[in-house]
């Protein structure tokens, strides 16, 4: 068959059916001072530090009203949905909690040592000198799904409002300008219908909305094409698998690793790499994050990482260990090139990963998150206190700010890497020497959802799980604590019947087994074949989205409960 992007065979969704009117009749309008949809880094250093500008602004405080600061977030518990390496710079908590000594924050322990291997299927090869944007001297190790139950904790504690289990499902718009979201209705059964539990969403309107949704943002895709904000390049993405093991050894080291079992070359454009750090003496997480510009529909994430941890040297690590937890979800990766063109418009603004703030190069995005949540508060507050909705003195901070310098440096970085490793390897190099000077132009991000995909042997080299080392999709989302019902309505946008490659792509990528092609459909070697989709397994990863279909949000509270990751 020939090879087929997935693009050709967009999914039935309307990103202007995001967008509308507030409709509440007004007696029964939730008002709220500022609504930050996300309950991410980005949204919850932004609460924060809002209700720490509001102790010094008392009259806008109470203009405000008695919900000064809303925190919509989907997950069961802040936290729930949050996943990461997390190797976090700790400069925007330093900058938040001034006076908390890092030992009261939520992490494992400061980075010391770190190492950077290249692996063969049998060999480990220390990469030396260490490449610059793999140092992490200075950074701690956290779990994010904890940091934001702390930040919440923290933010709640101030003043702010954490609505959980809440689903920010509409953006309110009026006159263009944006006046808040609204929520999405709970107790629907598979075809919409109202169930006995029925509760509809509700208008939450609100003078400022700060759209922190992190990856493949919902609300935020849509008021980007409605406000006509995208950004010079598409946005791209990496998948990101991640596992929690109890082990018997502590892990010294902070280790970073490329090579295999990814085949790095222009063909199969597999560019990724591992990451393993300690947590305390007993844990360690490891993860795999791949580019969605491969080629092979047979390539799967979650597969890979299962073979990557039967080589000798990761065996070792885990030796007489046992795996704790599990999780996936999608990085953004396009970095400066695929920033919106604006951060903000009359009304709301966007921060952290729904933006794209995200150096790949070096696997940041926790404190550029922080940050921008916290330049998005000082912004807002001296806007509402001019009686004002225009946020633009946010765009001159995010663009004056590390976050676009940082951004800019390694702004050719990851291009080059899904022309193979060598090319990469040598344009990332003369990067790094030269702080971004050279190789200089604009490497241009490719639309992952425009890659040929055609049908690979990638599939072939996985191990069958043996429920000690590696395990299969469906015991791995059990262990993300994934709670959607059986009988909710299907949030997966995708078209149901398409060419094969396009169907295996999906059913390979989708770390969940959301996917199934009927077997006999299979086994017949059809061209054409259907999708089957069982979205009650979905984690929320979002790379459905990158690779052609569009993720849309279930009730809130539906969705893994992750603890630690
Ligand atoms: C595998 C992996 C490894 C990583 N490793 C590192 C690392 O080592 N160091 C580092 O600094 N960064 C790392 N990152 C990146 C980092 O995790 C992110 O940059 C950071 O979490 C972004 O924070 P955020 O608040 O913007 O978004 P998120 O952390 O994604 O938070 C967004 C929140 O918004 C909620 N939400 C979204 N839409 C809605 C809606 N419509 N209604 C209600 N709630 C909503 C979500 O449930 C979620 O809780 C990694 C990322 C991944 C995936
Ligand atoms: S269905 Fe859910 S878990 Fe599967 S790829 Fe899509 S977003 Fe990720």
């Amino acid at each position: 068959m020939p090879p087929v992007a997935p693009s050709e065979f967009p999914p039935p969704f309307d990103p202007a059916d995001v967008i509308v009117a507030p409709s509440d009749p007004e007696d029964e309008r939730i008002e709220v001072g500022v609504a930050i949809v996300g309950g991410g880094p980005a949204g919850l250093a932004c609460a924060n530090k809002l209700m720490q500008l509001l102790e010094d602004e008392p009259e806008l405080a109470e203009q405000l009203g008695e919900v000064p600061v809303a925190v919509i977030e989907k997950g069961k518990v802040p936290g729930a949905h949050l996943l990461s390496g997390a190797n976090m710079r700790p400069s925007a908590m330093r900058e938040l909690f001034p006076d908390l000594d890092p030992a009261e924050w939520p992490v494992y322990q400061e980075v010391t040592k770190d190492a950077v291997y290249f692996l063969t299927s049998k060999a480990a090869f220390p990469v030396k000198p260490m490449p610059p944007n793999f140092r992490n001297h200075g950074n701690y190790v956290t779990s994010v799904s904890k940091l934001g139950r702390f930040l919440a904790e923290k933010a709640e504690e101030a003043g702010a409002y954490i609505l959980a289990e809440t689903a920010a499902d509409k953006l309110l718009v009026s006159d263009r300008i944006v006046r808040g979201v609204r929520s999405g209705d709970r107790g629907r059964g598979k075809d919409g219908e109202e169930l006995a539990n029925f509760e509809p969403g509700n208008d939450v309107i609100a003078k400022a909305t700060v759209l922190a949704e992190g990856t493949i943002g919902h609300l935020t895709y849509a008021a980007y094409d409605y406000f006509d904000m995208g950004g010079e390049d598409p946005q791209s993405w990496e998948l990101g698998v991640k596992e929690i093991w109890e082990v018997s050894e502590p892990l010294d080291r902070v280790i970073h690793t490329l090579g295999w079992p990814l085949r790095w070359s222009g063909k199969h454009a597999e560019a990724g790499g591992s990451f393993i750090y300690p947590m305390g003496e007993d844990k360690v997480c490891l993860g795999l994050v791949v580019g969605l510009e491969y080629t092979d529909a047979t390539f799967s994430v979650h597969d890979a990482l299962q073979q990557f941890k039967t080589h000798p040297f990761i065996k070792k690590i885990l030796a007489g260990g046992k795996r704790v937890a599990w999780g996936a979800k999608t990085i953004p990766s396009g970095g400066y090139w695929s920033l919106p063109k604006r951060f903000s418009t009359p009304g709301m603004v966007v921060a952290g990963d729904a933006a794209g703030m995200v150096n790949i190069a070096e696997l940041k995005g926790v404190h550029y998150a922080m940050h921008a949540g916290m330049y998005a508060a000082e912004a807002i507050v001296d806007a509402l206190k001019q009686d004002s909705v225009n946020f633009e003195a946010y765009d001159a901070k995010v663009r004056g700010s590390e976050i676009e310098k940082d951004l800019y440096r390694s702004r050719n970085m990851r291009q080059p890497l899904s022309k193979g490793l060598l090319v990469g390897g040598l344009v990332g190099n003369s990067l790094v020497m030269t702080k971004g000077a050279f190789p200089g132009g604009h490497w241009e991000v490719e639309d992952e959802a425009e890659v040929e995909m055609s049908i690979g042997k990638a599939g072939d080299r996985y191990p069958e799980p043996d429920n000690e080392l590696t395990f299969n999709k469906l015991d791995s989302v059990f262990l993300s604590g994934n709670a959607t019902r059986d009988d909710a309505p299907n949030h997966v946008r995708i078209q149901t019947r398409v060419p094969r490659e396009i169907a295996q792509t999906w059913v390979s990528m989708c770390p969940a087994q959301v996917y199934e092609i009927p077997e006999e459909q299979l086994e017949g070697g059809a061209a054409e074949v259907d999708v089957h989709v069982t979205a009650s397994n979905c984690v929320q990863c979002g790379a459905i989205t990158a690779k052609g279909g569009r993720l849309t949000l279930p009730e809130g509270g539906d969705g893994p409960l992750y603890q630690e990751t």
